[in-house]
Order: structure tokens, then C-alpha cells, then sequence
């Protein structure tokens, strides 16, 4: 590798990082230069140590993905939502936060330009050698925050796996949560609005409005083809592109900032009351343990 193309690459580093800084949410105080950063990229080896005891162990994992959102949104918008919710709602309750990580599952995209599909064994052995290394450094509580639809079989999944060997943390799954009673009122059809549609992109208004196309989401459309007539209950992996081929499904166009300010507290919250739930929880690790050592010698389990 040339020395111009290393420090090209470098550079590139910098303002990519440098980037990822999220704007304060709605609401809050912007933070200070000298607190501890949440960002475990951002800490020198002294303040991790520290990061680590102040989050009690506790450690965010923002999993997001690059795939196209319709015609107006970038490709790496799962990933810069969650982790604008995840940074943010770090500084509210603080928890580490993990390097940028997109390594989840879009093989359903892979017909459309742009997008990052890794192979499932793949997938499973890095987000398990990731929480590996996570707990390796005191990370014992991990909490995935999802960002992206399309992992929302995996981790689970990858949760409950946990259980075929012993693992001396804890990986919890939270979910994307935007929506509450309460919302204001949205303009498109709630039952499609799932990708890059409405909800989605007023999200990301808040979290990078400097990246939404707004004047392109009519380019294409976000209908609801429905070319498979299978019952309820049946599933089969196309169905997700019989229905919406061009990995869009809503209308984004009437988005609004309105929306998207909601949603962006919402869900902020949620991953708070995640942290806080997760920092006071001594009962998981104490089960799984026990359960290891049970899945032993399962003749001896008493019921
Ligand atoms: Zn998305």
C-alpha cells in the first residue's frame, strides 16, 4: 500500500469518526470535553478501564447494516440511526459504546446496488467473537440495540445460543421501539410503512437530516405488490421481495421533522430504560450459571 493511499485512508478514518459525533437529542444538554466519552473508540486504555466500571459492565453493541432505503435515504441508515440513538441515550445513562457495526443479515437486498450481505456463518461467528472480546474487556453485560429490520430473527437467535456453551456475561436484545401512544398523527398507511417509508426516514431527519433526500422518495414507489398468496403463518424467505422489490415499502415523502422528533426520544428512551434495567439486573448471569452447570449432568435436575 502506497504512503499517499495510507494517508488518504487515514484521513478518511479521521473525518469518518469525527462524523459519527452525534448532534445532542431533543432535549438534551450537549456534552462537555472533559467527561468520559461514551465511544469505546474514543478512550484511551487508562479512561476505558474507568469507562468500563462506571457502566457497571455494562455495554452497547448498535447494529446496523448497509443496504438501499428507497430512492432518498443513505445505504448506511440503519447504522447511523441506532447508533445516534445509542450514543445519546449512552450519555444519558452511561453505558460504552461499540465501534460501528454492520455485519447483520440483508441477504434480501443483495439484488439492489450498495448493499454489504455477509454469509450467515459468518455473521453468527463475528457477532460472537465481538461479544467475546466485549466481555474479554469487562463488557459482562451487553446489550445488542438493533437498528435494522432484517436482523430482528437473528438476534434473537443469537441470544438464545448463548445457552449451548457457558459464557461468563450476558447478551440481551433490544429491539427497535419508536413508536408510543401518543405520536403524532401519521399521513401514510401504518400497516406498509416499513422501510424508508414515513416513520423510518422522519427518524432520520432528526438523527442526519443532512443525508435525506426528501424531494426523491416519490421517484419510486413503496408499494405493497403482494404476489404471494400464502396463508397466515407461513413463511418463506421471498416473501419480503414479492411484496416491496424495491427494498421500499411506505411513502417517505411525508415525513416530518414533527414525527421524527418523537420517534427519536422514544426510542432514545427505550434504550435508557434498557441501560438502567440491564446496570440493576443480578439475576441472568446468576441463572445462566447455574443452568450450565445443571445442563451437565441433567439426570441429577430435581424438578
Ligand atoms: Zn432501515
Amino acid at each position: 500500500m502506497s504512503r499517499s493511499l495510507l494517508l488518504s485512508l487515514s484521513v478518511l478514518c479521521v473525518s469518518t469518526l469525527r462524523s459519527q459525533t452525534p448532534p445532542p437529542a431533543p432535549g438534551s444538554s450537549a456534552p462537555s470535553q472533559n467527561k468520559l466519552s461514551v465511544q469505546w473508540e474514543e478512550l484511551t486504555a487508562a479512561e476505558f478501564k474507568d469507562a468500563v466500571t462506571r457502566a457497571q459492565g455494562t455495554c452497547l453493541l448498535p447494529i446496523g447494516i448497509m443496504e438501499k432505503h428507497g430512492p432518498h435515504l443513505p445505504l448506511g441508515n440503519d447504522l447511523l440511526n441506532v447508533r445516534y440513538v445509542s450514543l445519546n441515550a449512552a450519555q444519558q445513562e452511561y453505558a460504552v459504546v461499540f465501534p460501528e457495526y454492520y455485519f447483520g443479515q440483508i441477504a434480501e437486498a443483495k439484488q439492489q446496488p450498495g448493499t454489504v450481505a455477509y454469509s450467515r456463518r459468518l455473521q453468527l461467528e463475528l457477532l460472537q467473537e465481538t461479544t467475546d472480546e466485549m466481555a474479554r474487556n469487562g463488557c459482562k453485560k451487553i446489550i445488542i440495540v438493533n437498528g435494522h429490520g432484517g436482523n430482528n430473527s437473528l438476534l434473537p437467535y443469537f441470544a438464545q445460543t448463548q445457552l449451548d456453551t457457558p459464557h461468563d456475561y450476558v447478551v440481551y436484545v433490544q429491539s427497535i421501539a419508536r413508536s408510543a401512544p401518543g405520536e403524532p398523527q401519521h399521513k401514510s398507511e401504518r400497516s406498509t410503512d416499513m422501510h424508508a417509508g414515513e416513520s423510518e426516514t422522519s427518524m432520520s431527519m432528526i438523527a442526519r437530516p443532512d443525508l435525506v433526500h426528501l424531494d426523491r422518495a416519490k421517484q419510486e414507489s413503496g408499494a405493497d405488490l403482494g404476489r404471494l398468496k400464502l396463508p397466515e403463518g407461513l413463511y418463506t424467505g421471498i416473501w419480503w421481495y414479492a411484496r416491496f422489490p424495491n427494498h421500499y415499502a411506505g411513502e417517505g415523502a411525508v415525513a416530518s421533522r414533527e414525527l421524527g422528533d418523537f420517534e427519536a426520544k422514544t426510542w432514545i428512551n427505550g434504550v435508557v430504560q434498557a441501560i438502567r434495567a440491564v446496570k440493576a439486573d443480578q439475576e441472568s448471569l446468576r441463572l445462566q450459571n447455574e443452568f450450565y452447570e445443571r445442563s451437565k449432568r441433567p439426570l441429577e435436575t430435581r424438578p
